[in-house]
């Protein structure tokens, strides 16, 4: 048998096979797949009520919780293409967003419709794009227990220019006929995490996320009706596609417990028991400085992936000495639909013997993974280059902007900008970054590998290397470094520290300790919003 094409079709096949088994664990409350099957046909059905047509763009903008998982079910079984929005973005970033997706519904969180979304909404609308249709709810309403722990939500009341989507999902209303998409429709519009330049939609097909899925469910080896626990947020690519996804497909149970906090995931590890989770690096680095982690919270895992930002070899053998488990790396971008590249689960990732870095993992199923120079051409294995990746999970291009598609995907086949090579056993080791790269008087310095030593230094908990400008050399190698809790250091120890490990001109001649580093919502470090402020204080 063919495996499914979409995502809602998969779900569909599991709702009907295990319908009362537990789909979605929020705090105490459950939801099982006929639960989840039936709430979100009511909000598909209220929104093609509402004149919501096949192709019309739906912006989700909730944290991990339920109500994610039943408007995203929901607007797709509508045929509607899912946008979703990380719920931080202030007003500008929603508003480039709902202008270039021409979204015409919006579901939201009450709370971010009465604080600043009713105003962003209304001021699209004078410029010509209206959103017609909007939904909110209060994100703790399948919790039964009033948990101090994470967050004290009060129920907003109903505003009267929106419907609640709780309400909507119980009004038991059919889902629509004639709303079925194919593997090539598009499912999402993904605008770029923004640690760099504008954001720009990625357009992941059915298809796309389906192969990804597919190939989570086929490679981990997990148990039967696996538990996942959503670390990384659902709104981001490898939210949507290794948990949410991957879950949905494996007749799995997802825990989602709102947004990352390190006190609530191991309390939720400790509780449900996961076999899988993924996260970025810094995640991990957040769980083992938590005054309460111990090994026992990792025991379950069958497997831990890190994905969409480096991860430092040293942070992987701290934390199996430490805890137990062995973290996977993964190599993905918005537009490969998350992962493109992982580490299998019966192999460990080999560090490069002259770099120093880990590899991010081998080319999953027929996926082609290329290293070219500046002239295009294939270079030898260990030479360094640009990746080039071609497979099912690489999206058609960006939402409305053939230029950029044309630059990025020529002739279909993805150009990162990251800076990578392979060794002569397939496996994939990314360097940085193309446009990371330090220029310090001709010298390139790779800021990954300035890194990678400083991670090997007891007292950092994070680093982050940026080139600064500077009247000598033209650009010198500055670090960020955040401390571990109770570590006290003087900053020009990491410079001595680096310098005996290091080429002269890679180890860092500034650094500035920080509390914390500026990341993304999906937890990377933003080196952008280093440098402009290292650009800032000249
Ligand atoms: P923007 O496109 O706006 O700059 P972004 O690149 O952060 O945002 P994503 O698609 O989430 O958006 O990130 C993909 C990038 O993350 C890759 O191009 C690569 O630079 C980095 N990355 C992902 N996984 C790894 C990994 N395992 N090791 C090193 N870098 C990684």
């Amino acid at each position: 048998i063919s495996p499914p094409d979409s995502l809602v079709h998969a779900f569909r096949a599991v709702a009907a096979e295990h319908p009362e088994r537990a789909a979605l664990a929020y705090f105490d409350g459950r939801l099982s797949y006929r639960e989840v099957d039936e709430l979100s046909d009511s909000v598909a059905g209220y929104l093609a009520a509402r004149g919501l047509e096949r192709g019309d763009r739906v912006a989700i903008l909730l944290q991990n919780s339920p109500h994610f998982v039943l408007a995203l079910l929901g607007a797709w079984k509508a045929g509607a293409i899912v946008v979703p929005v990380n719920p931080m973005y202030k007003s500008g970033e929603v508003t480039h967003v709902l202008r270039d997706g021409e979204v015409t519904a919006l579901i939201c969180s009450d709370r971010a419709w009465e604080s600043y979304l009713r105003e962003t909404v209304a001021a699209v609308a004078e410029s010509g794009s209206p959103v017609s249709i909007v939904l909110t709810g209060c994100e703790l309403d399948f919790q039964t227990r009033n948990d101090a722990r994470v967050l004290t939500f009060e129920r907003l009341p109903q505003a009267e220019d929106a419907d609640d989507l709780v309400a909507v999902a119980r009004q038991g209303n059919p889902a629509p006929e004639g709303r079925d998409f194919g593997p090539s429709d598009i499912a999402l519009i993904s605008y770029t995490s923004g640690t760099s330049g504008a954001p720009k939609g990625a357009t992941n097909t059915h298809g796309n996320i389906m192969s990804n899925a597919e190939r989570q469910r086929t490679g981990l080896r997990l148990p039967e009706a696996p538990v996942y626990f959503a670390m990384a947020p659902l709104f981001h690519i490898t939210g949507m596609v290794c948990e949410l996804g991957a879950c949905l497909n494996s007749a799995g149970l997802l825990v989602l417990a709102y947004r990352f906090e390190s006190g609530v995931v191991l309390d939720a590890f400790a509780e449900h028991r996961p076999a899988y989770t993924v996260g970025p690096s810094t995640a991990f680095m957040a769980l083992a400085a938590h005054p309460a982690v111990t090994p026992d919270h990792f025991s379950s895992f069958v497997n831990i992936s890190s994905g969409g930002a480096p991860l430092p070899p040293a942070l992987v053998e701290k934390f199996r000495a430490d805890f137990g488990p062995y973290i996977r790396n993964g190599y993905g971008l918005t537009e490969c639909t998350a992962p493109c590249a992982s580490v299998p689960q019966d192999l460990e990732a080999p560090v490069d013997p002259v770099s120093g870095t880990l590899a991010v993992g081998a080319p999953g199923p027929n996926t082609v993974v290329r290293i070219v120079d500046d002239q295009g051409e294939e270079v030898p294995f260990g030479e360094q280059g640009e990746i080039l990746v071609r497979g099912p999970q690489v999206v058609p291009g960006y939402w409305r902007r053939p230029d950029a598609t044309a630059e990025t995907f020529p002739d279909g086949e993805l150009r990162t900008g990251d800076i990578g090579f392979m060794d002569p056993q397939g496996w994939l080791y990314v360097v940085d970054r193309k446009k990371d790269m330090i220029n310090a008087s001709g010298f390139k310095v790779w800021p990954r590998e300035v890194e990678d030593v400083l991670y090997t230094h007891p007292a950092v908990r994070e680093a982050a290397v940026v080139g600064v400008p500077d009247g000598y050399r033209g650009e010198t190698v500055k670090a960020y470094i955040s401390l571990r809790p109770g570590a006290e250091t003087d900053p020009d120890e990491f410079a001595v520290y680096c310098k005996e490990r290091l080429a002269a001109y890679k180890y860092p001649r500034q650094v500035e300790i920080l509390p914390d580093l500026p990341k993304t919502a999906s937890g990377k470090i933003l080196r952008r919003e280093l440098r402009s402020r290292s650009h800032d204080s000249e």
